[in-house]
């Protein structure tokens, strides 16, 4: 017989015990405060079992999230698969300052570029209810996932498949994020670790990282509306490329913003 705390105590040979906690509370359908306050419940064979496969596949390097089918972004839980990138910490910065400064706007019409699981632009039309939300994506199974989150969240998004700006002609926003890929094609991370399991595509862009960026920033100007705003997610040392980017386009007020680890990460301006 083994019991939720024998099992959580053998899964830590391989795991963490936060990682170990959120899969089997993944299998029983439970919380951690849950399993933490029921230590002794013996577990049946079904959940050993499946305890034991998801232990072993993120022991070989399969992200937690795709295991759980979900990672929480905002306060709120997102369905992720292999087909969209992992919600980030860092990107609620993006969230944290695009609401800044559009918190005085009447009814800001926003564009979230590359929205994979449409965390971030399922998060603005919730915490900005006012705002009319657009978001695209190049491939149609992150839409698919980005739409089923908007459903389950109950946010209001208009989703388009479209390569960035490409399905948008004549259309301008008063406020336009990304959390575009970035990583440079040869960086040795994409090989490794967590990475391996999540789109390349949502992650790498060309040989310096900066190629969807400065597609990005370079086609901004034409789908923002006079003193509409740009902001971007990027590399932790792309801040300096970045500003002299947005500068390039013509935009004005440029401006980077730290992220908890003190990393300039999130980068932006506004059209004159
Ligand atoms: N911040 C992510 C990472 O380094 C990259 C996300 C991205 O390319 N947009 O894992």
């Amino acid at each position: 017989m083994t019991t939720v705390g024998a099992a959580l105590a053998a899964a830590r040979a391989k795991l963490p015990a936060s990682e170990a906690r959120l899969l089997l509370g993944h299998v029983l359908g439970r919380q951690a405060a849950w399993l933490i306050a029921h230590d002794d419940e013996v577990l049946d064979e079904d959940a050993l079992l499946n305890f034991a496969s998801l232990a072993a596949r993120r022991a070989g390097g399969e992200p937690v999230a795709y295991l759980v089918g979900q990672r929480e972004f905002f306060g709120r839980e997102f369905a992720v698969s292999p087909a969209v990138l992992i919600p980030r910490p860092e990107t609620e910065l993006l969230v944290e300052v695009a609401l800044a400064n559009i918190a005085a706007a009447d009814a800001p019409r926003i564009l979230d570029l590359g929205t994979g699981s449409g965390c971030i632009a399922i998060t603005l039309a919730l915490e900005c209810p006012q705002a009319q939300v657009s978001a695209v994506d190049s491939s149609e199974v992150a839409l698919a996932a980005a739409r089923r989150n908007a459903a389950q969240r109950g946010g209001h998004v208009r989703f388009l498949h479209s390569d960035w700006y490409a399905a948008l002609a004549g259309e301008c926003f008063d406020l336009i994020v990304a959390n575009p890929p970035y990583i440079a094609a040869s960086d040795s991370h994409l090989v490794a670790g967590d990475l391996r399991h999540e789109p390349l595509a949502a992650l790498s862009s060309g040989s310096d990282g900066l190629e969807a960026i400065r597609r990005i920033i370079a086609a901004a100007p034409a789908h923002l509306a006079p003193g509409g705003q740009l902001w971007l997610e990027h590399g932790y040392d792309q801040a300096e490329a970045v500003h002299e980017l947005l500068a390039a386009a013509g935009l004005a007020g440029i401006e980077g913003h730290r992220d908890i680890a003190g990393i300039m990460r999130v980068s932006g301006g506004r059209l004159r």
